[in-house]
Formats: C-alpha cells, structure tokens, sequence
C-alpha cells in the first residue's frame, strides 16, 4: 500500500502511527507543512523503511510564514521530495495569493536549478494558477498533484502538462472526485490519505485506510483489489525524476 500525502507528524501519537506502517509494508510520503518541521520530522522518521519525508512550506500558511521560504530554498539540495507546497485560492487565503505565487515560484525555481524534485502540490481552488507556474518551470520536476480538485479542463491540461495525482478516499467519496479520477492516466496515480487533516466517520484517516482508496479507484477501473495495488506499486517505481 502507498500512502504518498501523509501529515504523519501530525497525528496525536506520530510514532505509534509510524510503527504499524512499517508493520503493514507501507510506502508513505510524510509531507511537512513547514521546513521547521522538516528536520524533526526526519530525524523521527527518516530511517524506517520505505517513510520518506517530504521538504514543505504549506500554501494556507504562508501569511504568517512567508519569510521561511528561504529556509526551506537552502535545505532542497539536501531533499528528495518536496511537499506539500502550492497555491490556495480559497475564501480564506486568496487574500494572499499573490504572496503564494511568490513563495511557490521561488520554490520551483530552486528544485529546477538543482536538477529537479519529486513535488507534493496543493492547488484547492487553484488549479489553473498551480499549472500556470508549472507550465513557467518545466525544470521542477515531476508535479504530483494531490487531492486534485480543478475542472475537467483543467485536469486535461495537468496530464498534458506530464502530472501524477494522488488521489485518497476523501476524494473519492464524491461524485466529483471519482470522475476526475476516472480521467486520470492509470499509470501516473498513487493513493494517498492526507491524515490526520482527512477524516472518514468523523476520524482522521489512518495512513492504511488508503485501502479505501484501493476499493474505490479499483470499481472505477474495473479490477480487483490485488491488480489495483499491482499498478500502483508499479507507478511508484517510475515516478523518479529524469535526468536532464
Ligand atoms: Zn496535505
């Protein structure tokens, strides 16, 4: 199972959590909401098998955390991943959209200069935006939107764009979320959960709750369970960034 949108730092009891991944084989991706997170978070983690810690400065905290920017710009060259970083144009932030661009923009440049990075990106209620400053990066690397949440036009430009997607059982509870990824190329989707901050019956999701997802995504392709965690798998041995 892959969980590649993890808050696992977030969670009341993280290394509880952290020990029955690694019990049940899990590839997780712990995404940090900010690079002062980054270094506890590894420490923690960084050494179980098959967790991978993603570099991040999350888009809704910008406001107040701007200016570690450029903490997380010198730390790229020593992360794999990046995330979770991107645009929300939300009610609540669109305020400051301008200030995200500017982060996001920064952040992208920094990877493309450093030969590229795996990137864990948030686009709520910016979809359009976050492809236009892909579209500006090319060099970034390789763009793994998660939750992905834009229109049906916007989802086409991602995948012509060359973006993965990682989809959870949130999303694809709803009408909306289960034909984007019906859209989707099979062989650029992972499944992630975005717990603690994604809930299911009221409870934050359990990085192995992405079996929901495994469910869900395998009624959508019409494949049972084992072929749909097959192909997964198999995405996440590709996803690497290529050598220019
Ligand atoms: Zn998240």
């Amino acid at each position: 199972m892959i969980d590649f949108h993890c808050h696992l730092d977030l969670y009341e009891n993280p290394t509880l959590v952290s020990q029955r991944v690694v019990a049940e084989g899990l590839y997780l991706l712990a995404v940090t909401t900010s690079p002062r997170a980054w270094a506890g978070t590894r420490a923690l983690f960084a050494s179980l098998p098959r967790i991978r810690i993603g570099l991040g400065l999350h888009p809704q905290l910008i406001a107040e955390r701007y200016a570690e920017v450029d903490i997380l710009c010198e730390l790229v060259s020593q992360a794999r991943y990046i995330g979770e970083i991107g645009l929300d144009g939300s009610a609540e932030h669109l305020a400051n959209i301008e200030l995200q661009t500017r982060v996001f923009r920064q952040i992208l440049s920094v990877c493309a200069k450093d030969g590229g990075r795996i990137l864990s990106i948030h686009s709520r209620g910016a979809a359009s935006a976050v492809l236009d400053e892909l579209e500006r990066c090319p060099g970034a690397g390789v763009p793994v939107l998660h939750w992905f949440s834009g229109s049906r036009k916007e989802l086409d430009r991602a995948i012509a764009l060359g973006c993965w997607f990682s989809v959870g059982p949130a999303m694809l509870r709803g009408e909306k979320g289960l034909t984007l990824a019906g859209a989707m190329p099979r062989n650029r989707v992972l499944t992630e959960t975005d717990g603690p901050f994604a809930q299911e019956r009221n409870k934050p999701l359990m990085p192995w709750d992405v079996v929901l997802a495994e469910d869900r995504l395998g009624k959508l392709w019409g494949r049972p369970p084992p072929k749909v965690r097959e192909q997964l798998l198999q995405n996440l041995q590709t996803l690497t960034v290529p050598q220019s």
